[in-house]
């Protein structure tokens, strides 16, 4: 019998928040890892986002919380780390929501923002704290908080943790939390450096694997068009323009891709907003509103900004870059397909990239379908307009002749309103090109161009 959240050991105010979340059965990672967490055990889960990896975690955080007696003094009892601001503020929100009907405190404390608010908030007492781990390194230091009461201890996302340097501040924090803790260590892949980390970290960990063949990839259209450097802002802009999408993100390699691909996609007159490391807290939150509000549907990201963004209904992901990692590749294209929905995404591969593609084709166990952009191809506005309403199954309008519109015969002449004759008059204006050339984005032609109605593309 296929499990169910009453049976997997959740009490009732859970099950009430369940509810109200939508969530109808557990997903395969809750259902291997919330029996465990309840028992007390250790677990080291290789799982990445999109697979429900935050409720197998949290149900069973809150649930231990309300079985403590002691729970009504809202001392720091479940830690969680994240590597990123985002990820952590995401996390928190879960919290918020699975323990609505119960009386259960959480806080997420990150950098990129003043500390004061944070302080206030710890010093009201909170039972759960989601936190980036260089704030909560600050804030221990300077005694605003606790780390000894700590009984269950989440590391979230460890190999991002790992490439981002952020390892030896975990190291510290899990030096600080008391030795007797249950720890879950949780990784989108599992490399040796995880695997020896997990060995130290964790006592007798069970390991819950979920990665790969559970992402549901295989449902994801995937192409790669075979495209050097100087080409992508062309054929990335062509695509944008005459794909008919939802949200879309586009991955890039570094933070000044992000800003120059943003800002040239932005010089088409399509909204799109840079999402990098780099960016204010403030810049990065309301990219992300804009994102999901689908103000700005184009999201041009790098991996570290977005990884473990919950945001539903991206229809495309453009990899702008090859991920040298083909995990990373799952992670991006892994956005997409969420919660069964089909998705598409795409990557522009350039010669010096083939070899992350062979790698990417090898891990995944899938070949991907090689497609041609032919930039003629991409053709003029009507061609365009034609092609949309198709789609959409609207008529295109085509001039029906009127009595006052000009009527041509088959000899060339034309009749005016009147009926009389007149020689046709040769179109003088000069034809333009048809390929949007990057002279064009520079100089923002291309909007004029070939942006006539934008509430069709998006
Ligand atoms: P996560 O992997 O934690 O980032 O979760 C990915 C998405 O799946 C989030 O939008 C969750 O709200 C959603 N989700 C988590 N568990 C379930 C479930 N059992 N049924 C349906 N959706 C879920």
């Amino acid at each position: 019998m296929p499990a169910t959240f009453k049976s997997l050991g959740l009490s009732p105010p859970l099950l009430k928040a369940i509810q109200t979340r939508g969530y109808e059965t557990p997903t395969p990672i809750q259902t291997d890892v919330i029996p465990l967490v309840l028992q007390g055990k250790d677990v080291l889960g290789c799982a990445q986002t999109g697979t429900g990896k935050t409720a197998a975690f949290a149900l069973p955080a809150i649930e231990q919380i309300l079985a403590d007696s002691s729970s009504r003094s809202h001392s720091l009892k479940v830690l969680v780390l994240s590597p990123t601001r985002e990820l952590a503020i995401q996390i928190n929100e879960c919290f918020d929501a699975y323990s609505r009907h119960c009386n259960v405190r959480q806080t997420v404390i990150h950098g990129g923002v003043g500390a004061n608010p944070q302080i206030q908030r710890i010093r009201k007492g909170m039972d759960v704290v989601v936190a980036t781990p260089g704030r909560l390194l600050d804030l221990h230091s300077q005694g605003h908080l606790n780390l000894d009461s700590i009984q269950l201890l989440v590391i979230d996302e460890a190999d991002m943790m790992l490439d981002m340097g952020f390892i030896q501040d975990v190291s510290k924090i899990v030096a600080f939390a008391d030795n007797r803790r249950q720890t879950l260590l949780f990784s989108a892949t599992l490399p040796s450096e995880i695997q020896s980390i997990a060995a130290d970290w964790l006592n007798s960990p069970t390991t819950v694997n979920v990665v790969p063949d559970a992402i549901p990839i295989h449902l994801i259209k995937q192409s790669v068009f075979f495209v050097e450097n100087i080409n992508k802002d062309l054929l990335l802009i062509q695509y944008l323009f005459a794909t008919p999408r939802a949200r879309t993100l586009v991955f890039v390699r570094t933070k000044q891709d992000a800003e120059r691909v943003a800002r040239n996609i932005n010089r088409a007159k399509l909204e799109a907003l840079p999402l990098h490391g780099n960016k204010s807290q403030g810049r990065r939150r309301k990219a992300i509103e804009a994102f999901k509000s689908e103000e700005a549907p184009i999201l041009v990201a790098t991996d570290v900004a977005a990884r473990g963004l919950d945001i539903d209904n991206i229809s495309h992901v453009i990899n702008y870059a090859l991920p040298e990692y083909p995990e990373i590749y799952i992670h991006r294209v892994g956005r997409t397909g969420r919660a069964g929905c089909k998705g598409e995404a795409i990557s522009l591969c350039a010669s010096h990239e083939r070899y992350y593609l062979e790698n990417i084709e090898q891990l995944a166990g899938i070949s991907i379908k090689v497609s041609q952009w032919n930039y003629d191809d991409f053709g003029n506005v009507l061609q365009l307009e034609r092609a949309m309403n198709r789609r959409q199954g609207k008529q295109t309008k085509t001039a029906e002749p009127t009595k006052e519109s000009p009527q041509k015969d088959s000899s060339g002449w034309v009749r005016d309103g009147r009926g009389k004759k007149t020689k046709k008059k040769k179109n003088k204006r000069k034809r333009q090109s048809k390929i949007i050339t990057m002279d064009d984005i520079n100089t923002g032609r291309v909007a004029d161009k070939y942006a006539p109605q934008k509430k069709t593309l998006d």
